[in-house]
């Protein structure tokens, strides 16, 4: 029995309830329930000490309905089945919600890659890509980045790859880097899809989103892009935080400021002019805009209750748990849901994809026009439909996402 905060309950939870809602039968339940192809590798790496070190991965596929399966792939100690099956999940919702042409999937490898030297995280990597070569592929499984993992990993992924069949096939992966048929633009999309969803919200609550202060939790991929592009937009950045803790000034920190000093000093302590809090304390500080950027569960009953902000963007998949968004609905806190607030990491994922297919590329600003106009397209698409059905966002995301991807498995039908 898992805990009510683990993320495969989480997304449980959210099913059923859009399933109530569209009363789904029991067959289509069963059918969008469960992923319908689970990977699980164990396979050797050598360390550099000459010892041989065995590591679990997976590569979970939850749904094909829509197209081939699309999702990033995360190295972290926490990475366990029922994690990387709740976030499969989500990126099929996350999918069809966008009108994307892709199923959902996710993939992972439970280890510290900051443990690991350069070699090792290369090894392990070329490994894990070989053990999962069987069920991804360019028009099967299409890997990208997550927590843990960046473009040199997605390189040698698409390397290894490539090497087993002969020839380069960069559509293998997204996320690359743009030598080897990256996107323009991809390194941001999450985060300034995030940016475009603040500034959705706060347009419909009719405030500005000039002179908001905004709270970051995780200074990664995400994180880091959003508060920067946040600040460009006037906001005020009142605290980020990583792994180990968050810099906090009420008066506003520098994004980039904060940044170079992670890299440099590699943690945030000693940040000059701002004081020191921990994760759970930067998720209550007062502000306007909070966007949770690390991991899932982060906003739980323990804490809804003393949320300060009054808009949520979730930059991270999974941050809130339901029970945390019953409390929050109820105090009127506007929630802006993981498939929709980050759906621009997978966007340009897409976006990169059809390039590669194409074999031509785009400049930035075409990308960035594009993502701008199909984030703002279902940005109104998710708020229309809620306030139509009477529902918070995430519900309404969640609905429409459900109602498309059963829509798509009864027209194609049962097979045989
Ligand atoms: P990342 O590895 O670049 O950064 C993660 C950040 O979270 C780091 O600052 C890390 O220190 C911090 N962090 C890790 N564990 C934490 C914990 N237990 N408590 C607090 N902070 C913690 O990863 P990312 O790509 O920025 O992804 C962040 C979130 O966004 C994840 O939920 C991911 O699934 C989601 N997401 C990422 C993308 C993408 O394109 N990278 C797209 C959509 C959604």
């Amino acid at each position: 029995m898992l805990p009510p905060d683990d993320p495969w309950t989480m997304a449980l939870s959210q099913f059923d309830q859009a399933a109530d809602h569209l009363s789904l039968n029991r067959g289509m339940r069963e059918r969008l329930r469960r992923p319908y192809r689970e990977f699980t590798v164990r396979f050797p790496v050598q360390m550099d000490d000459g010892a041989v070190q065995v590591f679990t991965g997976y590569r979970i596929l939850h749904n094909g309905a829509l197209g081939p399966t699309k999702g990033g792939t995360r190295y972290s100690p926490e990475v366990r089945v029922s994690e990387v099956r709740a976030l499969a999940m989500w990126m099929t919702w996350k999918c069809a919600l966008n009108h994307l042409p892709y199923g959902g999937a996710k993939g992972g490898v439970t280890c510290d890659p900051s443990a690991l030297s350069e070699g090792e995280l290369e090894r392990l990597s070329r490994r894990y890509a070989t053990e999962i070569s069987l069920v991804v592929g360019p028009h099967q499984d299409i890997p990208a980045p997550d927590v843990g993992t960046d473009d040199e990993i997605m390189a040698w992924f698409m390397d290894t790859y490539s090497m087993h069949l002969g020839y380069a096939i960069p559509t293998t992966v997204t996320g690359k880097p743009i030598m080897l048929g990256g996107s323009a633009g991809r390194l941001e999309a999450t985060g300034r899809g995030v940016m475009i969803a603040a500034r959705e919200a706060a347009r419909r609550r009719g405030v500005p989103l000039s002179g908001a202060r905004v709270v970051v939790q995780g200074s990664g991929n995400v994180g880091g892009v959003a508060a920067r592009l946040l600040r460009a937009q006037g906001c005020t950045i009142v605290a980020m935080s990583d792994v180990r803790g968050g810099v906090h000034n009420p008066r506003g920190v520098d994004p980039s400021a904060v940044l170079r000093h992670l890299r440099d000093a590699g943690t945030l302590r000693g940040f000059p002019g701002a004081d020191w809090v921990s994760n759970a304390e930067l998720l209550e500080l007062p502000c306007d805009i909070l966007v949770p950027a690390a991991i899932e569960g982060q906003i739980t009953r323990a804490n809804a209750a003393r949320i300060k902000a009054h808009v949520i963007v979730e930059g991270a998949n999974g941050p809130t748990t339901p029970d945390a968004d019953e409390i929050l609905a109820a105090r009127n806190v506007m929630v802006i849901p993981d498939i929709l607030a980050n759906a621009g990491g997978v966007i340009v994922s897409y976006f990169e994809w059809v390039q590669d297919l194409q074999a031509y590329f785009w400049t930035e600003e075409e990308i960035n026009a594009n993502l701008e106009r199909l984030m703002v397209h279902s940005f109104d698409r998710v708020a229309e439909f809620s306030r139509s059905q009477r529902v918070s966002m995430r519900t309404g995301a969640v609905i429409f996402a459900v109602k498309r991807v059963a829509e798509a498995l009864e027209t194609r039908g049962v097979y045989p």
